[in-house]
């Protein structure tokens, strides 16, 4: 099993990447929201301790009682510990009391809260209104008459608290998320190792199949039992290599019938080439290449071999008596004849228009002579029918022995031809023997 390290790791990341993104998308917007609400929460903190703080301090102040008011100062700083300092101011900012010490600028008096949040401190400040219930009570209580027309202010809150708190909060949430963020990042990298070892073991297997394939092993199979998710494309990968081997061997077959049918066709044409067409013996190139072999080998071995001149006599005379196509089946019976006395390795041809030749392989002169008188016997007692006639005709032949000292089949075939000739001229239907060669 090959282990393909470029696979795995794009594999992995391929896993790893998508989870890692998502999880610190996720703490990203979980921490910029959570951070915000933990400083609006803060913030109405402050807002609802300095109203509280405004509705207590606005009876001391109508009644203009510093020492409560300091007392309700101080009670507030102690009672919390982020707060740094407190200050009551009256309507026209004069501070009346005052616990801690503020941090910063005085904030503009008007009948709105502010709030102001710096990198250390968050500063808030509340108007302190008068409440007619309360005004009335006051009026009851002491006496003294309050103008009720104005709405302004009677005096203002000031907290300012410190911001280690928040911060710590906001540092152990960082904390924690940044553990979620690697504890989701290790389970991210086991989960993708795992996955990727799962594919990338068959992959490495079934990618050296298909290069072992490709490179003309066709034989070569993968595992799908060890392929686990990947099985389904080993089995594939071996059916395909399994197609290819059936066609590849189905077209070689093919390949060796057609080349079979060639070369049967080949050697057919070259032997109807060599064949006379009308008797079916050697034509006149066919005989002398054949003959030009054997002469070779009988000189080597030192056997005799005879050769046969052979001519239908005053053949003419027949064609012009009976016809052309009389004449051919004249042709024809007398090739059968002349075929009939020949032994396995003797040979015929049709060399002329009614001339033959016949090779007789480890025939001396003699031997020759003994089988040129069969076949002009043969040929003598034979009887070919004509349109229910009967047809009589003769042949003349001769024969010569091959000398060494010739060394060509031309001189040879001369020999024999002019032995032929003399047969003719003595009255034809006989077997005359060649001179010696130089004769
Ligand atoms: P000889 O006894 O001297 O051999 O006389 P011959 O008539 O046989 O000899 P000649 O050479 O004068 O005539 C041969 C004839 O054979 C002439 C030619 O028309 C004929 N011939 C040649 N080839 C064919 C053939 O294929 N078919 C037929 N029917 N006749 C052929
Ligand atoms: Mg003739
Ligand atoms: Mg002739």
């Amino acid at each position: 099993m090959t282990h393909n390290p470029g696979i795995r790791a794009r594999l992995w990341l391929a896993a790893a990447l998508p989870t890692v993104l998502v999880v610190v998308a996720l703490l990203w917007v979980f921490l910029s929201r959570y951070t915000e609400d933990l400083t609006e929460a803060w913030q109405e903190r402050a807002r609802v301790a300095a109203t509280q703080l405004a509705g207590s301090a606005e009876f001391p102040l109508f009644a203009n009682d510093a020492e409560t008011l300091l007392r309700l100062v101080d009670a507030s700083q102690k009672g919390d510990s982020q707060l740094r300092a407190v200050k009551l101011f009256d309507r026209n900012g004069r501070t009346l009391a005052a616990a801690g010490t503020a941090e910063g600028g005085v904030l503009p008096f008007d009948a709105r809260t502010q709030l102001l949040l710096d990198e250390t401190r968050l500063t808030v400040q509340v108007p302190i209104a008068a409440s007619s219930s309360r005004i009335d009570l006051f009026q009851e209580t002491t006496g003294v008459t309050v103008p009720q027309s104005d709405a302004a202010p009677i005096g203002f809150v000031m907290m300012q608290f410190g911001l280690e708190s928040l911060e710590r909060r906001r540092s152990e949430l960082l904390g924690w998320a940044l553990a979620a963020t690697l504890a989701a990042m290790l389970l991210a990298t086991l989960l993708s190792t795992a996955i990727a070892s799962r594919v990338t073991g068959p992959i490495g297997e079934i990618s050296q199949v298909v290069q072992r394939i490709a490179s003309g092993a066709l034989d070569a199979r993968a595992e799908p039992q060890h392929c686990g998710v990947l099985s389904g494309l080993a089995q594939g990968v071996n059916d395909m290599a399994q197609q290819v081997a059936m066609t590849q061997q189905e077209l070689r077959q093919q390949v060796d019938l057609a080349t079979q049918e060639l070369r049967q066709q080949k050697d057919a044409a070259e032997q109807a080439a060599r064949l006379d067409a009308l008797t079916q013996v050697l034509g006149r190139r066919g005989f002398t290449d054949q003959a030009h072999t054997e002469i070779q080998r009988c000189m080597r071995y030192q056997h005799p071999l005879s050769l046969l001149m052979i001519d239908i006599d005053h053949f003419k005379l027949i064609n012009d008596t009976h016809g052309h196509a009389t004449g051919d089946a004249v042709l024809l019976h007398f090739a059968q004849l002349l075929s009939r006395e020949l032994r396995e390795n003797d040979m015929i041809g049709r060399i002329g228009g009614e001339e033959f030749a016949v090779l007789l392989p480890s025939s001396n002169a003699e031997q020759a002579a003994r089988v040129a008188e069969r076949m002009r016997a043969a040929v003598d007692q034979s009887l070919i029918h004509v349109r229910g006639q009967p047809l009589h005709f003769t042949a003349s032949f001769g024969v010569a022995e091959f000398q060494p000292q010739e060394l060509s089949l031309e001189s040879l075939m001369a020999r024999a031809d002019a032995a032929l000739y003399e047969a003719k001229r003595q009255g034809r239907n006989r077997v005359l023997l060649a001179s010696p060669p130089g004769a």
